[in-house]
């Protein structure tokens, strides 16, 4: 290990990536043994089961998968976002894409563009980066696909999904996107990408106004799934 390394390391000690807890120096997989073994016979979530769901009108989202069940990541995501450790989140891409890669290889490998799900510039300042796009593009670098970190413009300030009744999430997210009209996604197959996949509101909004721009298919991947199964 380097000198430099080493100093990091004491500083802030190296955290698994999913339970947060304490793993020893020098281990290089980011991940403790158990939630390692947990993770390698993770096969991913498949929930596109909108039928269940509050979302109505899901017609333009072709599929959906996630890699874990929200209760079991939801340390790991509440460091990566509200504490600061956006390295967590390049982690939890290399994560997500391992899963697809073994399960449902054919999420990235159909897609023309990633696309994250944006957040609104008032909560980038606060947080300093977007989850989302830390995730889109790790996966994006290690699959060789082009990542669009700008496709979609968060355009209103929204209250945070969390908490909300799943009518209000619907409400919630209304408008609250606009296409970045630089950003030509007409005949473009779209993964979007998010940490949280729980009504399906917000990622159902951006899927609506891709396909109003002229995309042909939405599909969509996220670090983990609260819904109710
Ligand atoms: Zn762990």
């Amino acid at each position: 290990m380097k000198a430099w390394d080493y100093l990091i390391n004491l500083v802030y000690p190296p955290r698994c990536a999913v339970c947060t807890e304490l793993i020893e120096m020098g281990n290089n997989g980011n991940l403790c043994s158990e939630c390692l073994d947990k993770y390698e016979s993770n096969n991913g979530i498949v929930v596109k089961y909108m039928g269940d769901s509050a979302v109505k009108n899901t017609n333009n989202l072709t599929r959906g998968y996630s890699v874990f069940d929200y209760s079991d990541i939801k340390l790991s995501i509440e460091h990566f976002k509200f504490k600061g450790f956006k390295n967590d989140g390049i982690a939890l891409g290399e994560i997500m894409y391992t899963v697809a890669d073994r399960n449902f290889p054919y999420i990235l490998k159909d897609a023309d563009i990633l696309v994250p799900v944006p957040v609104h510039s008032k909560r980038f300042k606060e947080r300093g980066f977007n989850q989302s796009a830390v995730l889109a593009k790790r996966l994006a670098q290690i699959s060789g696909k082009m990542c669009c970190e700008n496709a979609i413009k968060r355009v209103r300030y929204t209250a945070p999904q969390s908490g909300l009744h799943p009518e209000q999430r619907l409400k919630n997210v209304k408008n609250a996107f606009e296409i970045n009209q630089k950003i030509d996604v007409r005949d473009k197959k779209i993964v979007l990408i998010d940490d949280i996949f729980t009504t399906g509101a917000t990622i159902n909004e951006c899927a609506n106004i891709l396909i109003k721009s002229g995309a042909v298919q939405v599909d969509f991947f996220t670090l983990s799934a609260a819904v109710t199964r």
